[in-house]
């Protein structure tokens, strides 16, 4: 979507909402497709005594294997993010503000920047997930295996075996 920008930029005091879903089911993290529902965007385009900002809030469903059992897990992430929006730059080293020298906005890109930079590396089914059995794979969030009683120190084991 390109966003029209010559209204905010001529208009003093001016203010108009934005509102889309962004389609990211394209995105790939390691071997899955996490954004497969659409990124709720909503936000607003202002212009306050000269100064044009585009605020917008995301609501993205991440939906992936949990980096500790693999138990396919959803959450929903929201991010707010406001960007200051100009014709020209001055200073070209000042990354906060977005340069729009023909006053139009191609949307789809900065969110799917914003987005993707916001996305969090790591990815829980719950905080306190116990992970998984490294001997049996048994979800451990479902109880205790019996690998942990039946590990033996392989010193003792020799011991075990010599009293045998
Ligand atoms: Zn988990
Ligand atoms: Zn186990």
């Amino acid at each position: 979507m390109i966003l029209d920008l010559r209204k905010a930029f001529i208009t003093n005091e001016y203010s108009a909402p934005v509102e889309y879903k962004l389609d990211l089911s394209d995105v790939e993290y390691s071997g899955v497709f996490p954004l497969k529902q659409p990124i709720s965007v909503v936000g607003e385009v202002a212009n306050n005594a000269g100064v044009v900002t585009l605020s917008i809030h995301y609501s993205v469903c991440y939906e992936a294997p949990c980096d500790r059992c693999g138990e396919l897990s959803a959450e929903v992430i929201d991010v707010d993010i406001t960007h200051i929006l100009a014709t020209n730059i001055e200073n070209e080293d000042n990354d906060d503000i977005i340069l729009v020298a023909d006053m139009e906005l191609n949307l789809d890109e900065l969110c799917r920047n914003d987005v993707l930079l916001h996305i969090p590396m790591k990815h829980l089914c719950r905080k306190n997930c116990k992970g998984m059995c490294s001997v049996c794979g048994k979800n451990l969030n479902d109880g205790e295996c019996d690998c942990i009683k039946k590990e033996i120190d392989p010193r003792l084991q020799a011991l075990a075996d010599l009293l045998n």
